[in-house]
C-alpha cells in the first residue's frame, strides 16, 4: 500500500473542501484534497453563489474573473406561499460589491477554485480518490485510508478534515455523534430539455400535496420533484407513466418532452437531511460543511454556509498548521465560531419545513409564518435579505497569500 505524508488532508472537494484546500495552500500549508468522483460534473449540486461568497471572491482579487463565467443574476427572492406573496430577500442594500445571488452551475464554481488552487505548489487535488477509513494511533486521527485507481493509498496528515458531505464517511468512522432534526421530504432529480419559447424563470409549483421546482440551466431544466420522506419506492411502484403524467399536470409546458424520462435511471433520488454533530472535532480531526451539519435545500444556503465554514477554519488553522502548533483547542475554536450561525440557519429551515413543506406535501394550504409576514414591513424588510445573502456571521478572508511563486510565475 502506498503512503504519503502531508500537513492537512481534506476528504471531499465540494464547496467546503475546495475552499479550505485553496485557502490553506495559499497560506503556505501543504494540503492534499481527496475527491471520490472523476470530475465535478454531477447534476445534483446546488447552483447558488451568494453575495457573501462573491464578496470573498472580491477579497481574493478574483471577482472580475469569476463573473466572466456564465451565470444569471437574482436580485430579489420572492415566494408564493398559499395566498401570500412574500418577498424573502431584497439585496439592494447589502454592504457588498455584488448585490445579487449568482446562479452558476456548481461544477464551474469548483473548477474555478481548483484552477486557482493548482497554481500553488502546496496544493494537491486527487480525483477518483475515495476516503474509506481513518488511520488512528493512540486515540488520535493521523490520516485516512483511500481507494484510488492505482490501488490503496494511505494519506498521513497532522490534521484530517472531513468535508465529504451529508453522508460523510469521515464522521461515521470517527464515531462523532449527531442530532437528527428530521426533514419531511426527499427530492427526485431529473432533467428535461429547455425549448426556445419556454419561460426563462425558475419555475415552482405546489398543488394538491405535490411540489415541483424547475431550475433554468439554459439548454435544459433541472427539475426537483419534492416527495414526502421515504416515499420514493411508492412513486416508483406507481410506474414511470404515472410519474410522467404527474410532472405533465404540474408543468403542462413540458408535456411535449416527457418521453425524455424513459427510465428510472434518469431520475435520481436525493435524500434530504438536517442534522448536526455535537462535537465537530477529535484529536487530529475536524468536520465542516455538511459533514458537520447536513443542510436542507430550503433557502439554498448550504453552499454558502459550507464556504463560510471553510473560510473560518482556514483563518483559525492556517498559522497553527504551518507552525505545527494546532491542538484540540484550535479545532474547538472552529466549532465555537461556526456553531451559532449553523444552529440559527437550521432552525429557520426547520420552521419553513414545518410551515410550508409539510402542509404542502400533506395536501394542505401552506401559510407564511408570522415572522415572514412581519418582515414585509418597510423598516424590517432588509433583515431577511441580509440573513439570506450574507448569513448570520459573515466570514472574511484573513489568511495570507504567502506561497505564491507559481502563481506569480503564471501571472
Ligand atoms: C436536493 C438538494 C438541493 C440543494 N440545493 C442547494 C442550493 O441550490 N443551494 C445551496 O446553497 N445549497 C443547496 N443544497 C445544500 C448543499 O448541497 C449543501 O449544503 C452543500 O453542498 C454542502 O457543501 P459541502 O462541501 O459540505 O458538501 P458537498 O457539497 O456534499 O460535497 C462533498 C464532496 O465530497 C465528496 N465525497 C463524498 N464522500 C467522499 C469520500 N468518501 N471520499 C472523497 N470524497 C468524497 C463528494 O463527491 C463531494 O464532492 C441542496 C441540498 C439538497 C439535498
Amino acid at each position: 500500500m502506498a503512503s504519503i505524508k502531508t500537513t492537512c488532508c481534506i476528504a471531499g472537494a465540494g464547496p467546503a473542501g475546495m475552499m479550505l484546500g485553496f485557502l490553506l495552500a495559499r497560506a503556505g500549508v501543504p494540503v492534499i484534497v481527496l475527491e471520490k468522483h472523476p470530475d465535478f460534473l454531477r447534476d445534483f449540486r446546488g447552483d447558488t453563489v451568494h453575495p457573501s461568497t462573491l464578496e470573498m471572491m472580491y477579497e481574493l482579487g478574483l471577482l472580475d474573473e469569476f463573473l466572466k463565467l456564465p451565470h444569471s443574476v437574482v436580485r430579489q427572492v420572492a415566494m408564493q406561499i398559499g395566498k401570500d406573496r412574500v418577498v424573502i430577500g431584497h439585496f439592494e442594500h447589502l454592504p457588498v460589491h455584488c448585490k445579487f445571488i449568482a446562479l452558476m452551475p456548481q461544477w464551474d464554481f469548483l473548477n474555478f477554485i481548483a484552477g486557482h488552487a493548482r497554481l500553488y505548489q502546496t496544493f494537491d487535488l486527487r480525483m477518483r480518490a475515495e476516503a474509506t477509513g481513518l488511520i488512528e494511533e493512540n486515540g488520535r486521527i493521523v490520516g485516512v485510508h483511500a481507494k484510488t485507481p492505482d490501488g490503496e493509498l494511505d494519506v498521513r496528515a497532522d490534521l484530517t478534515v472531513g468535508c465529504d458531505g451529508r453522508h460523510s464517511i469521515v464522521r461515521l468512522k470517527a464515531g462523532l455523534e449527531s442530532d437528527d432534526y428530521g426533514a419531511p421530504m426527499d427530492v427526485m432529480w431529473f432533467r428535461l430539455s429547455r425549448k426556445p419559447n419556454d419561460s426563462g424563470e425558475t419555475v415552482g409549483h405546489i398543488e394538491g400535496g405535490r411540489m415541483i421546482v424547475m431550475l433554468n440551466r439554459n439548454d435544459y431544466w433541472q427539475c426537483a420533484y419534492v416527495i414526502p420522506k421515504d416515499t420514493a419506492d411508492e412513486v416508483k411502484r406507481a410506474g414511470l407513466d404515472k410519474f410522467r403524467e404527474t410532472v405533465g399536470e404540474m408543468s403542462p409546458f413540458t408535456r411535449d418532452r416527457l418521453d425524455e424520462i424513459d427510465s428510472w435511471d434518469k431520475v435520481k433520488l436525493l435524500t434530504v437531511a438536517v442534522d448536526r454533530l455535537r462535537r465537530w472535532y477529535r484529536p487530529g480531526l475536524l468536520c465542516i460543511g455538511d459533514a458537520a451539519h447536513a443542510m436542507s435545500p430550503i433557502g439554498g444556503v448550504g453552499i454558502n454556509l459550507a464556504v463560510q465554514d471553510a473560510v473560518a477554519a482556514a483563518n483559525i488553522l492556517a498559522e497553527p498548521l504551518r507552525r505545527g502548533t494546532a491542538t484540540i483547542e484550535t479545532l474547538k475554536r472552529v466549532q465555537q465560531r461556526r456553531e451559532f450561525p449553523t444552529r440559527f440557519t437550521q432552525r429557520m429551515q426547520i420552521v419553513l419545513q414545518n410551515n410550508i413543506i409539510s402542509p404542502a406535501l400533506g395536501g394542505k394550504q401552506p401559510r407564511a409564518p408570522f415572522f415572514m409576514k412581519l418582515m414585509q414591513w418597510p423598516l424590517l424588510r432588509r433583515i431577511p435579505g441580509r440573513v439570506l445573502a450574507l448569513g448570520i456571521r459573515p466570514e472574511h478572508i484573513h489568511t495570507p497569500d504567502i506561497s505564491s511563486p507559481a502563481r506569480n510565475a503564471a501571472a
